[in-house]
């Protein structure tokens, strides 16, 4: 299981690990590193880029994924060299792109913040989407009109953004986690995040220290889709 060194700050960019195992997959070329600044791709949010060094090679690293077990899989290419087991290497995370994946995914939970302030009745926050092609938050239920709505959220979600909200995150054990539906790999805790002043929610993802950091954000469009309503955003400058 790699520990997992992104999940309390998202600003660490650069850190130390040593590799567990180097090999190939069906998906590519991995490192297993005993502990990771990484983010591995799910919860919406798009995987870390970045590279991983030492004096023996150096390892471009273009998606991060977690198995069911709580391995961290660095997937890419080597630029050169290799690497040996138990070897000390650097980790850099592009930091650009892990900064914009935090502000995205962030803004995906206060557009929710936002729906919640403006009570639309019969709404259920099913899932969020947090690339920065595409963004969205989906809802169990429909709107009638679901356009007329587009305004006011916006208006909402960019007056918490500038009300300067603390994101708070807290750990939580394996079993509290259970009861509260949210997936934890095995023997592992879990967390929620929340912006103050609004409920929390399980999520494993990377966020930024406050609202005013994710900027201004618009919404998109509000679609009716089957069952379910889809509020796509992106953020004004990025
Ligand atoms: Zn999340």
């Amino acid at each position: 299981m790699t520990k997992l060194n992104y999940l309390f700050d998202t600003y660490i960019f650069e850190s130390l690990a040593k590799v567990a195992e180097v090999g190939e997959n069906e998906i590519g070329k991995y490192l297993i590193l005993d502990e990771t600044i990484f983010y591995p791709q799910g919860g919406g949010q798009k995987s870390d880029s970045g590279r991983i060094t030492s004096s023996q090679g150096t390892f471009i690293v273009s998606v991060v994924r977690m198995d069911q077990n709580g391995q961290v899989f660095h997937y890419g290419e080597f630029e050169n060299g290799s690497f040996v087991i138990g070897e000390s290497v650097d980790l850099k995370v592009d930091g650009e792109g892990r900064k914009l994946l935090a502000r995205l995914h962030s803004a995906g939970h206060l557009l929710d913040c936002a729906v919640t302030k403006l009570q639309i009745p019969g709404l259920k926050p099913t899932k969020g989407f947090h690339f920065p092609e595409g963004s969205y938050v989906e809802y169990e239920g429909n709107l009638e009109n679901p356009m007329e709505y587009v305004s006011q959220v916006e208006k909402v979600l960019n007056e918490l953004v500038e009300q300067d909200l603390k994101v708070k995150i807290k750990e939580i054990t394996e079993e509290e986690a259970k009861k509260c539906g949210i997936w934890v790999p095995e023997g592992k805790s879990a967390r929620t995040v929340s912006f103050e002043g609004f409920s929390s929610c399980g999520c494993g993802g990377t966020h930024v220290k406050s609202s005013v950091e994710i900027g201004k954000v618009k919404i998109r469009k509000m679609v009716n889709k089957k069952g379910s309503l889809r509020i796509s955003y992106k953020l004004e400058e990025v």
